[in-house]
């Protein structure tokens, strides 16, 4: 069992607001043994690594709570249309023709971008997800996967719901445990209500939550209620899904009594901020789930949707939005957005005993800032806010997740770079060959 030390660094444990000035954290094998304020007095015999962090914030690794990883390939392909167009002439096309190659490569694009920006856990929901999980056992990142499952054809949905149980099967809980499956549904407008009650007794059979996009725009929850008389909230009630435990993405469009039910059930959200805005599709109100009680993460969404997959970007989005949408300059802190991309992203997908904080016992999934930078000074005021307000991606340059260093002063020590960008470009050529 390896032992690291790292010293010398400003620790944020993101327990609360506090930090230490100057701590350290050792690793032991998977998890974190010891973190404590202060200079390391102890010996440095009998770690394996011990690394001088003078210059640098250590904090929890960042957590994506909502994704399509291999969207990657149709970046910069399909902006600035309206949301319907974009899918059904753009993304849909392009989706049919990749194959299980393809999303490989893409979703290791995904995760070199992730992963050079600190983002130590991803959620991905797309298909072909075997060759996505296969991506993440090499790269060494943690990731909560899920076959997408859509329900139009009854022939189609019964086969997309057996390759949902075969994925539960064949990888939860592999790639020494960093790999973790939730069943994923697509969404209201792609699953009818009979193939959601299905949906909701697969999870609740093999034990596992569910993902759920919701409530995205205002088309999807008029044509939801013109079929059944009542919002994708109140469906997704009746037809049982929410006694599983469940995370939705989006849910931009919703009513108080939407969120008393979703309170009801402790359902889980990821706020997506930046894919919400580029879609046009309005701005969730956090500001309301957070008064509620409710757990809310922060996610990408997929690279058509964003573009980029940086999670500094979402919580300094986070942090700024919901101020301005609710004129109001105390709403969303500075630490309540660092939670929501840390400790509270892991609550949403059902992780938090082990993720999201620095302390003893949590996997150790850790990230180092260089915060010898103009935008880290003054350091004598809050460190949470700068990370809140002036960090960015660029700013990571070393990533450890389940104790394995992966990124080393921002190279990534398990991916071949250059073989990524070259087989992307090769395959978008035959993608979007004319
Ligand atoms: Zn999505």
């Amino acid at each position: 069992m390896g032992r690291t030390l790292i010293h010398g660094a400003v620790v944020v444990p993101v327990l609360d607001d506090s930090y230490h000035k100057e701590g350290y954290l050792i690793i032991e094998g998977t998890r974190i043994a010891e973190v404590g304020a202060g200079t390391y007095a102890g010996s440095t015999d009998g770690f394996d690594t011990v690394i001088d962090a003078k210059g640098k914030l250590a904090m929890p690794g960042l957590i994506n709570t909502h994704g399509h990883a291999s969207m990657t390939l149709l970046r910069g392909y399909a902006d600035d249309l309206p949301l319907q167009q974009w899918l059904e002439e753009r993304c849909w096309p392009i989706e049919a023709k990749m194959t299980d190659e393809d999303i490989y490569w893409g979703a290791q694009l995904a995760i070199l971008e992730m992963l050079k920006g600190g983002t130590t856990t991803f959620t991905d929901m797309f298909y072909f997800m075997d060759r996505v999980a296969q991506a993440v056992e090499e790269s060494g990142i943690r990731a909560v996967l899920s076959r997408g499952m859509v329900g139009f054809d009854p022939e189609n949905g019964q086969k997309l719901k057996e390759q949902a149980v075969q994925f539960v099967q064949d990888w939860h809980g592999k790639a020494d445990g960093r790999v973790n499956v939730m069943f994923g549904p697509h969404a209201e407008y792609t699953c009818p209500k009979h193939y959601l009650v299905q949906a909701a007794q697969v999870a609740t059979e093999y034990k596992r939550p569910i993902q759920i996009h919701l409530s995205e725009t205002v088309k999807e929850v008029q044509d939801c209620i013109e079929r059944y008389g009542k919002t994708p909230v109140a469906l997704f009630e009746e037809v049982g899904l929410f006694n599983n435990p469940t995370i939705v993405a989006h849910a931009v469009h919703v009513t108080d009594e939407d969120i008393a039910i979703l309170k009801k059930y402790d359902v889980r959200i990821a706020h997506n901020p930046d894919s919400n805005l580029k879609l046009g599709s309005g701005v969730a109100p956090a500001l309301k789930f957070l008064e509620a009680g409710l757990t809310v993460g922060l996610g990408t969404d997929g690279a058509a949707s964003n573009n980029n997959l940086d999670m500094f970007e979402e919580l300094r989005m986070a942090a700024m939005l919901h101020k301005g949408v609710n004129i109001d300059p105390v709403a969303i802190n500075a630490f309540t957005a660092v939670q929501m991309a840390t400790n509270n992203g892991a609550k949403a997908l059902f992780l938090e005993d082990t993720l999201g904080t620095l302390q003893a016992g949590a996997l150790a999934d850790i990230i180092l800032l260089d915060i010898e930078q103009p935008h880290f000074y003054p350091k004598r005021h809050n460190m949470i806010a700068h990370l809140a307000y002036s960090s960015n991606s660029h700013d990571v340059t070393d990533v450890f997740v389940n104790g394995k260093q992966l990124v080393k002063d921002r190279q990534v020590l398990t991916m071949d770079e250059k073989r990524v960008y070259a087989e992307i470009e090769s395959i978008c050529e035959r993608l979007y060959a004319e």
